[in-house]
């Protein structure tokens, strides 16, 4: 019979605070099921809506061409990265309900400006959207959906994840279906009226 020595015990070592989740998407129906990659590392979340804070809102904006950020984004999410904030993007994208654009669409596009956010030294925690309307023309995305803002699905969903600090927790919305979602969540929330978001960010925050 061997014995363990006590110098082979094993070193464990912390992995960073760092956790990778997965989360299944708002729809209910299986063939749509889909999961959704979230990454935690800190203890306090900024969730940015996407159209009209990140890139400038054109309407459905779907393809790759249609893309612009707004101004002075990368350098607005450097600084809210460095006050150690989990950033999240989290879209309504009616969209698809429409028929205006596929769920595939979204996600090339979110691939792509995760390729830019990552040349620029941005880690974004997770992309999270919404595919349904009530008044959908696709019958498979016609749902009146907790995810869908101002209804507090999606921030929800990251909540329920990792303990975050509520009360350090912020959304940045241009509309007020955004800053509702916020208070439903019970986080706090500001209207980006336009201008540059790093200025934005750095008179709230
Ligand atoms: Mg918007
Ligand atoms: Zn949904």
């Amino acid at each position: 019979m061997f014995k363990c020595s006590r110098s082979c015990n094993p070193v464990r070592y912390q992995r960073n605070n760092k956790n990778l989740n997965s989360i299944q998407c708002c729809t209910s129906k299986p063939y749509q099921k889909r999961n959704i990659q979230v990454l935690s590392r800190n203890t306090k979340a900024a969730f940015f809506d996407r159209d009209g804070v990140i890139n400038v809102d054109y309407d459905y904006v779907a393809k790759i061409e249609e893309l612009e950020f707004v101004k002075d984004v990368f350098l607005a999410l450097q600084y809210v990265q460095s006050k150690e904030y989990d950033i999240f993007i989290i879209t309504n994208q009616s969209g698809v309900a429409r028929g205006f654009y596929k769920e595939t669409d979204i996600q090339i596009l979110h691939t792509h400006m995760d390729d830019q956010f990552k040349k620029k030294g941005i880690e974004i925690n997770g992309y999270l959207y919404c595919p349904h309307h009530v008044d959908a023309t696709v019958p498979e995305y016609s749902k009146d959906c907790n995810w869908r803002k101002p209804n507090p699905g999606m921030i929800e969903a990251i909540f329920s994840l990792n303990q975050y600090d509520k009360n350090e927790c912020f959304l940045i919305g241009d509309r007020c279906s955004d800053i509702m979602a916020a208070k439903n969540a019970g986080i706090r929330g500001e209207k980006f009226v336009g201008g540059s978001l790093l200025s934005f960010v750095k008179e709230k925050f």
